[in-house]
């Protein structure tokens, strides 16, 4: 229960979670050392996180990219899932960046839910498609989404929603833990290890993955724009980071810690078979077609 203990306001997030009854669970890590709460289900009333935001009017940005061939692989799918699970009874507002604004899907969305479609051009690289994303999605929250939200959340398009991803989620700084190295040791962690890369860390504290991050719209902001310098500085030097901007995103969640970490749960790849810690699923990967769409 180090959430309880950790009351004593070490951040906003746990003094939350302390006046709401976050409980702990006995089979999984649900706290990290620097005390910010580790999310499983069965650890939070989901009315009672709903009925906080609600009061203190949160107010969520989702950004997702669908450039290229992924407009039409996956947009539609993950929109409507999202519809169906993210932040249900919250205003939320879509802001999709894609470079063919004509063909984003028109979906019925519900009271309170909008979407802004934004302009970007493709990159060829899908490596600085990736990468690119922390640009763009700095940018939008200077000139758009400070006004608007109260956080928010960063995602890959090639997943799928299938439960509740609700208020219990939301959190100054929110990190995910990557589903396939949740289970493995430190070692095996793929942070990038050359020293030439800004991304680069010998070791650190869990390995997050970068299919989603979020927070308040400061702190993402922050975490957008000094990925993007360390990207930019390192293609001024002619490096890359082994895993574009994952890499970045890990270098920058060591250096200031999440205040929040979503368990897998928040993105798990059903190809990694039973796990028994895993009571639900809420966002899924959806499958990979690198081969098609991947090539120029
Ligand atoms: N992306 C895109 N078009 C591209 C490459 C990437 O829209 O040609 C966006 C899309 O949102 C995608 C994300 O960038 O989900 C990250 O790329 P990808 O999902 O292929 O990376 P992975 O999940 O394999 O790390
Ligand atoms: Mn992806």
């Amino acid at each position: 229960k180090c959430h309880l203990e950790s009351a004593k306001m070490l951040n906003l997030d746990s003094s939350v979670d302390a006046s709401l009854n976050l409980q702990s669970r006995p089979d999984v890590l649900t706290c990290t050392y620097w005390k910010a709460a580790i999310i499983w289900e069965g650890m939070f009333d989901p009315r009672l996180y709903d009925e906080m935001h609600k009061m203190k009017g949160s107010s969520v940005a989702l950004t997702v990219f669908a450039v290229g061939r992924y407009l039409d692989a996956y947009l539609h799918t993950f929109l409507n899932s999202a519809e169906q699970h993210f932040m249900v009874g919250l205003p939320v507002t879509y802001y999709v960046f894609t470079d063919m604004p004509e063909k984003v899907p028109n979906i019925k969305l519900s009271p309170l839910r909008s979407m802004k479609v934004i302009k970007v051009e493709k990159n060829s690289r899908w490596q600085d498609v990736s990468m690119m994303r922390m640009k763009s999605i700095s940018d939008v929250i200077e000139s758009d989404i400070r006004h608007h939200c109260t956080h928010v959340f960063c995602f890959d398009v090639d997943q799928v929603f299938t439960g509740r991803f609700g208020s219990e989620a939301l959190g100054d700084s929110v990190a995910l833990l990557h589903a396939h190295y949740y289970h493995l040791p430190k070692y095996l962690y793929t942070y990038d290890r050359n020293p030439n890369s800004k991304a680069y860390m010998e070791t650190g504290d869990f390995y997050y993955h970068a299919a989603l991050f979020g927070g308040s719209w400061k702190n993402v902001k922050a975490l957008t724009k000094a990925c993007y310098q360390g990207i930019m500085e390192d293609k001024q030097n002619n490096v890359e980071a082994l895993w574009h901007d994952e890499s970045h995103l890990n270098k920058y969640m060591l250096l200031h810690k999440p205040s929040r970490v979503l368990s897998p749960e928040y993105c798990w790849d059903t190809s990694i078979g039973f796990r028994r810690y895993i009571q639900v699923t809420r966002l899924l990967w959806a499958p990979k077609y690198y081969d098609t769409l991947r090539t120029p």
